[in-house]
């Protein structure tokens, strides 16, 4: 719903053929995996602190310097383009992704985000806008965590939740000429080891937006335009062992077994059950048996477990139904198998800042109410994301929220990802509208009394 009683600021929005090329500019650093003859129909392969990533960070700061914004580099290489607002001394505002990508990535992930918000900075340039506060853009190092095994690690040390010396003592994963490179060398190597340190204490900022394609198919699905970010899901990883006994399969009666894989397979149909009677997921993506051979059954096996959900408290209430399912299944079936369960990680569920949920829910208002269907049909809607994303971080310190984009068969981490130019350009004029209103609220909320 639009606010009420308020004026609309200045309507203004992105140039799509302007931020399409620019994008597409910034993908000759990387691309890779050509499936199709159109220029950009390549996928990207522009691992954290490769050459290419060294190549567009260059076109990055260039492109911010052309557009009268003040530009820094952090210990963990996060790039920072600011355009100054009448009030300099106070944190800026922040629009932020990441330009590295997945080894067999997209166009889209991550990039546009950063894209946007160098096109943001650009209409507010050509339009002379004075914002009351500054506005940024910032890419940070690493997110993708494909390279250096550390997903949003560099916003994840800004946010003081990972120590730098963990951070740049990650090895990358897939060593290229023999000793497999750290974080620090690599940052040194292309010479993006920044002065300033990575820190939200000394580099602080009134709040932190990002762009995103959805990278699932809900709002293509639904014919809808824009999700407006509440937060992210809560997960959990677990390994789980099922220990039973070996023994001959063509002389062990099936009732005289304690066969461990089948008991997992029970293990797993029902995890997935349970997720759907909560309405969240259950994902088992590594299965070993041992010993492996085709003649004995396996007295071993383990698998790994990944719940989901919004809440918190559901999530953990999914884990305790798992529990007693598991406990049952392994006790009355096969003979008594045994169920242990270790945690891998617990990552609770992120909620965004009411203030820049509705700075960018009235924004995506706006922008849609101009498209054809608006009056038909809501054409953006509140989403949970299922992806974890530099924001998480953010979030910690300071008023965080997210937009989401459609995405083309909710395909993404692969080369034929694709946002349409049009759908881009929505995404980035609501982080536009989401930016100023942000930035007129902090000013009638008196931020800058005293800056
Ligand atoms: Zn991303």
């Amino acid at each position: 719903m639009p606010a009420v009683n308020e004026p609309e600021p200045p309507t203004l929005s992105v140039n799509s053929d302007r931020l399409a090329s620019s994008l597409h500019e910034s993908c000759q650093y990387g691309a890779d995996h050509r499936y199709g003859k159109q220029s950009i129909d390549t996928g990207m392969a522009r691992l954290s602190l490769d050459d290419s990533d060294r190549a567009v960070r260059d076109w990055f700061l260039r492109k911010a310097q052309s557009l009268a914004c003040t530009t820094s580099i952090d210990e963990m290489g996060n790039l920072f383009a600011i355009r100054r607002g009448k009030n300099p001394d106070a944190p800026p505002i922040m629009m932020g992704s990441h330009l590295d990508t997945q080894p067999t990535g997209g166009r889209y992930d991550g990039i546009l985000g950063v894209l946007a918000g160098l096109e943001v900075l650009q209409v507010l340039e050509e339009n002379k806008i004075e914002t009351e506060g500054s506005i940024g853009v910032v890419n940070w190092t690493n997110e993708e965590g494909a390279r250096f095994p550390k997903m949003a690690v560099s916003s994840g040390v800004w946010a003081g939740a990972i120590p730098i010396e963990d951070a740049w003592n990650l090895e990358e994963v897939t060593p290229h000429e023999g000793k497999a490179k750290t974080m620090l060398q690599e940052l040194d190597r292309i010479g993006y080891r920044g002065k300033s340190p990575a820190s939200y204490t000394s580099n602080p900022f009134a709040a932190h937006f990002e762009l995103h394609i959805e990278q699932g198919p809900i709002l293509e699905d639904e014919g809808r335009k824009i999700g407006v970010v509440q937060g992210v899901q809560a997960f959990k990883w677990f390994n789980i062992t099922v220990r039973g006994r070996d023994s001959h399969a063509g002389t062990t009666p099936l009732y005289a077994r304690k066969d461990s894989v089948l008991v997992a397979a029970k293990l797993i149909v029902a995890a997935n059950s349970v997720a759907k009677a909560y309405d969240g997921l259950a994902t088992t993506g590594i299965f070993n048996a041992e010993p492996g051979t085709v003649n004995t059954m396996a007295h071993t096996s383990t698998f790994s477990l990944d719940l989901r959900h919004t809440s918190n408290d559901v999530l953990e209430k999914m884990v305790k139904e798992c529990r007693d399912a598991f406990q049952a299944i392994a006790r009355e079936t096969e003979k008594g198998c045994e169920v242990d369960w270790k945690l891998l990680v617990d990552s609770p569920a992120v909620v965004f800042h009411k203030d820049c949920i509705s700075a960018v829910q009235d924004s995506a208002e706006a922008v849609c109410a101009q498209l054809p269907g608006a009056s038909s049909k809501q054409l953006w809607k509140p989403m949970i994301s299922g992806a974890g994303h530099d924001s998480c971080y953010t979030n910690l310190r300071c008023p965080t929220s997210m937009i989401f984009t459609p995405t083309r068969e909710g395909i993404s981490h692969n080369p034929t990802e694709y946002c349409s130019a049009e759908d881009c350009a929505l995404g980035a004029s609501v982080l536009l509208g989401a930016v100023l209103r942000y930035d007129r609220m902090r000013a009638d909320r008196g931020d800058f009394k005293h800056a």
